[in-house]
């Protein structure tokens, strides 16, 4: 899609530092971390936000939630960690391409879930 973002990371138009990829997803080091491990997990094909996931695309959720395995795995999230999703206003989402926060590497305690 023109215009997303994370369409231009996806295609190597905008550089990211890219932690995982295959066929279906797409995951890079967020630019702005909120955590010592922040990564977002991208599916490769654009879908706005969560609410226009369908029985059409639900695989890639489950694509992005395999490769969430692996990242955690890889970056040695062994204690845990925390994946968001933002799905529009009130939820403070900005990039309007479907992502989720991969969040770690320290406690979060209560609050938030
Ligand atoms: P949202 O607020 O939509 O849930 O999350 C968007 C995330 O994308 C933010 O955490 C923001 O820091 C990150 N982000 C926005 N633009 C870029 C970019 O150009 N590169 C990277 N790596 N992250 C970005
Ligand atoms: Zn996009």
């Amino acid at each position: 899609m023109t215009d997303c973002i994370f369409c231009s990371i996806i295609a190597g138009k905008i550089p990211s530092q890219k932690v995982y990829e295959d066929e279906y997803v797409y995951a890079f080091r967020d630019i702005s971390p909120q955590a010592p491990v922040h990564i977002l997990i991208v599916p490769k094909v654009h879908i706005e936000s969560a609410t226009n996931i369908n029985s059409d695309n639900a695989y890639l959720v489950s694509k992005c939630f395999e490769a969430i395995t692996k990242i955690a795995e890889s970056e040695n999230l062994n204690d845990g960690f925390r994946v968001i999703t933002n799905s529009g206003k009130d939820a403070g989402q900005t990039v309007f391409h479907l992502h989720f926060h991969l969040l770690g590497g320290r406690p979060f305690g209560a609050g938030l879930v």
